[in-house]
């Protein structure tokens, strides 16, 4: 018996075997009752599309100026990364690298390390370092939020120093677009991809379904378990 085919019901704590389920379908205690999980096909098809379309926006937003620096009296326009560059050139080392780590580092690492398990999963492969990268994606999260707090005090210890000004222009608004698409992928449970790595045909070999096994329900619409 795989521990890794077993789950144990939240309600009454009995131990089940795992089934395959088709989408949109909830597997059920059959002691109580009680919802034990999802199947989350749909679910992985939209996160891929999603995270693929946040590491875009990603691009765009660095790729474009979103600040113009005054510096004795001849304006340039620059990318965020040419800012930070402006702060630590200013002795402001420490704010450049935790607007860096928060801005850059910290949402790029999550939307990357998503990808390379998602792509994978997706095609019903397990990527090598599997486990590894699904912890990196759990310990960057917490941070990963924290962008839109540390542009601001970007934006605003820039504003103090009379140095640069934000350019209204298609980095802020990818910028914008961005921290929208962040606050729904880190709605996603990584726990989901681990279930969805089990379920693949390569880590069920020889899992046939016990008698104890729960039971399969189908999501007709509101109201049906
Ligand atoms: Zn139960």
């Amino acid at each position: 018996m795989d521990r890794n085919d077993l789950i144990a019901c939240h309600e009454c704590d009995a131990l089940l075997h795992k089934p395959r389920l088709a989408a949109k379908c909830n597997a059920c205690c059959p002691r109580c009752g009680a919802t034990l999980y999802r199947a989350s096909s749909i679910h992985l098809e939209r996160i891929c599309a999603l995270t693929l379309g946040a590491l875009i926006t990603f691009l765009i937003a660095q790729a474009f100026p979103i600040v113009e620096i005054d510096m004795s009296g001849v304006t340039s326009q620059t990318t965020l990364i040419g800012a930070l560059v402006a702060l630590w050139n200013e002795d402001m080392q420490l704010v450049a690298i935790a607007v860096f780590c928060s801005t850059i580092l910290f949402p790029l690492t999550e939307l990357v390390a998503l990808l390379y398990v998602l792509l994978p999963i997706r095609a019903g492969v397990v990527p090598p370092g599997f486990h590894r990268v699904l912890r990196a994606i759990r310990f960057v999260r917490p941070w990963g939020m924290i962008e839109v707090l540390m542009l601001g005090i970007l934006v605003t210890i820039v504003k103090m120093t009379s140095l640069a000004r934000v350019v209204p222009e298609a980095a802020l608004f990818a910028f914008g677009a961005l921290t929208l698409m962040l606050a729904v992928v880190v709605m996603f449970d990584p726990h989901t991809i681990w279930d969805l790595a089990d379920a693949l045909p390569s880590r069920r070999a020889g899992g046939t379904l016990a008698p104890d096994a729960p039971r399969g329900a189908c999501d007709n619409g509101p109201g049906s378990r």
